[in-house]
């Protein structure tokens, strides 16, 4: 019953953020759906000195995609802007490889698949 009464809840809110014409991401500014849509924080609340306050605060709740709200994909975000990868190597046209949610560092990827890498690897194991 419980799950029941938390789609109801869903459903009733939703409902108001339509009404209220807040049916875009405040994230990617696309449209949200019923399954989709998320409370979001527009100043992020962890790690924040006056924490509760925020976390309470109704004027700091936005709705996002539940996909734009979640930690991976901040640190993706974060991640595109990064002109460079952890190891300096600059992500240009030839050196970035996409993969699903950021970049990878494709001189760093032929490194991981050196001998080097993986006897350092596998004596870190050890
Ligand atoms: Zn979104
Ligand atoms: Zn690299």
């Amino acid at each position: 019953m419980q799950n029941q009464q938390n789609q109801l809840t869903r459903r009733v809110l939703f409902r108001f953020i339509q009404e209220a014409g807040l049916t875009s991401c405040h994230r990617c500014g696309l449209a949200l759906t019923q399954s989709d849509f998320s409370l979001d924080h527009i100043l992020p609340w962890r790690n924040s000195e006056n924490a509760e306050e925020l976390f309470w605060d109704i004027d700091n709740i936005a709705f996002s995609h539940r996909g734009c709200n979640s930690a991976e994909s901040r640190t993706a975000v974060s991640r595109r802007k990064q002109t460079h990868c952890k190891r300096g190597h600059p992500f240009d046209v030839q050196n970035t490889k996409l993969v699903s949610g950021g970049r990878n560092c494709k001189t760093c990827l032929i490194m991981y698949q050196t001998d080097e890498w993986k006897n350092r690897n596998a004596t870190q194991q050890v």
